[in-house]
């Protein structure tokens, strides 16, 4: 179970890896590209700009070419000619004046005025191609100006011709405000100074172009490459751009070259600006790999709950009996291997309810459910807390406890405590058969151990005096000795090894021979076996109820031959076990076999034993009515050992009561007057039955029966059970 959670949390934890290295990818990816699209759309600002600022010069240039071809034309001769034509009819509008330099630095002006630029003068004169200054002060009105100057041949004499261009022309072409304020351009040198900026950049103008942006970025070795790269590039009339960082911010710079002088223009913007949209992608990307990765939680949480339900009930179904909540065989299996491995000894004992069925088909199925729960549960309470208590099947119990001392007292106990279960708080009795088996390390496995449990718990079930029996040795030699009977049972019979003893009942009042009772002996080979060796056996095995048959076939047999003999004949009485009450149809095979001798049924008495008439599981008193119907006469055989009800003597249609062995063992000199054997007999007489005392030995027990009144003796005192011929001598 462990090893398929943990393939399961790898797989999931796999699922999210690969998630997040995707989304991961994903997002560098969608922040490349976007970082891409940005600098695409900035070099695509820039280049309008550039172009537009080119064009711009370019004009310039061109007047101040046509104006000094036409001066060389000699088409215009003096400056004031020249400030008439060419800049109140064309120039004005462009510039802001044009003027005339003289060799010695006299400046005339298109406004009239004289300025002395011999400080500088030769910087004009050194070439013989159009120069664009610097951003430079106005000395006529003090506003930023540049100039567009290109030497000429003015009525013979070397001049300069000036155009004056105010900055903020640039200025105005100069974007105003990218991305809500946060981006500005510049046009620098190539070393980096500023000629121009966005108006409504606060810079400070003298600063180049490096300290500004340096002062907007961090100080890292990766923002220093790029820039020395711009540097590199500025000076190498390279155009370009730039990612530059400022903690989890963005720069951008987009530098492109200008056609006048080695001007650039560049775009300085801040990226964060630009990259709300791709934030957005990212925030977005964000929720959704959160709701991914939610989902395949919840979803594996999901398959864990279930997958811990679906072997919760797996083992449940394996492991855990429905009805009593305790452990099954296979879990009694599972766990009691161990305790038998571990323990120096242990007692694995078997534990069932006597007549369950019985139970269960005169309450319901319902509460016989109920009763297994509350024995279990009752169990699990009496017993030690590290006791093993499982339901094996049906109504059997399997039960280790981790070595007991006194194993006969506990069970004593346990019992007592288990007979009485309240279920939905009425009390129910109960009776339950335990066989037991005292373990030792590595002797038996628990299997082996559980089968000698078991053998001893058969033995109590047919034993009535004890409720548990605990396995020994020799249990097993009876039983295998029980085994060798069962073999040979059916051969004996048919070799009629079965022999009837006969011993007669007397009439105490003239002590004369009026009944007998007949009992069987198993003559095998010679030893006479006394029923008490084979007949709990048969019981068990039910060929009891064959064997009866074939003792009552030969009482009559027995009968007959005394009829023809023409011999007082004694009421015969035959026992009759309780095996036969399960299947009614007896009567009819017994009047069979007696009909078959014509001997009349009156002839006849069945001893019922008094336990037989406890049995819930059939119905006794219709069933001694029918024997009563067909004529037999019946006696309630060893009348006190069992427990059954004045209610019930006064309902059953017996004659005779056979007081049991026991009470007349009792009578003695000393305790004569609280011998129970009185009531017995006073009570047999008001419900007017014959009483017969069993077992009696001696004259003293006689007497004192006389006293009481009890009508027949059968006993050593004046016979043992005898055989045939032997009998025949009382006739
Ligand atoms: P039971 O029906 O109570 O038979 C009386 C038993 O007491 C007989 O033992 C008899 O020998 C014995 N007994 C009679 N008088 C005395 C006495 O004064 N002193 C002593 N110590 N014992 C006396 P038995 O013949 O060994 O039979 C034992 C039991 O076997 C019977 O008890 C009866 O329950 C059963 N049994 C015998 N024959 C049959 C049979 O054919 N069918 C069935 N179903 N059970 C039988
Ligand atoms: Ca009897
Ligand atoms: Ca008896």
């Amino acid at each position: 179970m462990k090893k398929k959670y943990t393939t399961y949390f790898i797989i999931i934890l796999l699922i999210i890896l690969i998630t997040t290295l995707f989304l991961f990818f994903y997002i560098n990816k969608v922040q490349k590209l976007t970082i891409q699209n940005t600098l695409n759309s900035l070099r695509e600002i820039t280049k309008q700009d550039v172009s537009k600022i080119n064009s711009i010069t370019n004009e310039h240039k061109r007047i101040l070419e046509t104006i000094i071809s036409e001066i060389e034309k000699q088409k215009v001769k003096t400056p004031q000619e020249v400030f008439e034509i060419y800049f109140n009819n064309l120039g004005s509008s462009q510039f802001s004046r044009i003027a005339i330099m003289y060799k010695n630095g006299e400046t005339l002006t298109s406004d009239g005025q004289t300025v002395d630029l011999s400080n500088e003068k030769e910087n004009f004169f050194i070439k013989d191609e159009i120069q664009i200054s610097k951003n430079r002060q106005s000395k006529v009105d003090e506003k930023e100006i540049n100039i567009y100057s290109k030497t000429a041949i003015l009525n013979n004499e070397k001049v300069v011709i000036l155009l004056v261009t105010e900055t903020s022309k640039y200025e105005e072409i100069l974007i105003q405000s990218i991305y809500n304020g946060n981006g500005y351009e510049y046009i620098t040198t190539n070393t980096g100074n500023i000629i121009a900026k966005s108006q409504n950049s606060e810079e400070n103008f003298n600063n180049g172009i490096y300290e500004i942006i340096n002062d907007k970025i961090d100080n890292t070795k990766k923002n220093k490459l790029n820039i020395e790269k711009m540097e590199r590039d500025l000076k190498t009339k390279k155009s370009g751009e730039l990612v530059l960082y400022k903690g989890i911010g963005k720069y951008f710079v987009t530098y492109q070259k200008l056609e006048v002088n080695d001007w650039y223009l560049i775009l300085v913007t801040q990226g964060s600006v630009v990259a709300q949209e791709l934030n957005q992608v990212v925030r977005i990307i964000f929720v959704i790999s959160i709701m991914i990765i939610s989902m395949i939680l919840i979803f594996s949480i999901y398959i864990v709950i279930t997958e811990e339900r679906k072997n919760k009930t797996l083992y449940n179904l394996a492991y855990i009996d429905k009805v009593t909540k305790l452990g099954n065989y296979n879990y009694f299996n599972e766990n009691g291997k161990r305790i038998i491995e571990h323990q120096e000894a242990s007692y694995i004992l078997v534990l069932d309810i006597d007549k369950f069925k019985t139970f269960n088909k005169k309450y319901g199925h319902k509460l016989g459910d109920k009763l297994l729960y509350n024995i279990g549960e009752k169990l699990l309470e009496i017993l030690p807390k590290d006791t093993l208590v499982c339901r094996i099947a049906n109504d059997f119990f399997g039960i280790i406890l981790a070595n007991e001392k006194n194993i006969d007292i506990q069970v004593q106990e346990n019992i007592k405590k288990l007979s009485k279960i309240i279920i939905n708080e009425k009390e129910y009795i109960i009776f339950v058969t335990l066989g037991i088996y005292k373990t030792e390390k590595n002797k038996y496995n628990l299997l082996e151990c559980f089968d000698k449990a078991l053998i001893a718990h058969e033995n109590a079930k047919g034993n009535l005096e004890k409720q548990y029996y605990i396995y020994s040795e020799d249990l097993e030699l009876k039983i295998e000795k029980e085994q060798e009977i069962e073999n040979i049972m059916q051969q004996a019979l048919e070799n009629e090894e079965f022999e009837i003893y006969y011993q007669p009942k007397i009439l105490l009042k003239d002590e004369k021979m009026v009944s007998a009772e007949a009992l069987v002996r198993w003559n095998r080979n010679g030893k006479i076996l006394p029923p008490n060796e084979f007949i709990p056996i048969f019981e068990k095995n039910r060929f009891i109820i064959k064997l009866d048959k074939y003792i009552l076939e030969k009482v009559c047999q027995d009968i007959s031959k005394w009829k023809k003999e023409k011999k007082n004949i004694p009421i015969v009485s035959v026992n009759l076990s309780k095996e036969h009450f399960y299947n009614e149809d007896f009567i009819e095979e017994y009047i069979k076999i007696i009909k078959g001798y014509q001997i009349e049924s009156e002839k006849i008495e069945l001893e019922i034993t008094e336990s037989a008439t406890l049995s819930d599981d059939v119905n006794i008193i219709s069933i001694m009515k029918r024997i009563k119907q067909v004529g037999f006469k019946i006696s309630l055989d060893d009348f006190g050992t069992g427990t059954s009800t004045l209610n019930m003597l006064q309902d059953m249609p017996i004659d005779t009561i056979k007081i049991d062995k026991s009470f007349v063992d009792k009578i003695r000199p000393e305790n004569k007057k609280k011998n129970i054997i009185e009531y017995i007999i006073y009570i047999a007489k008001k419900l007017n039955l014959e009483t017969v005392a069993e077992g009696v030995e001696n004259k003293e027990q006689i007497e004192y029966l006389r006293e009481l009144g009890c009508d027949l003796i059968q006993g050593y005192y004046y016979s043992k059970p005898i055989k045939l011929e032997e009998f025949e001598k009382w006739l």
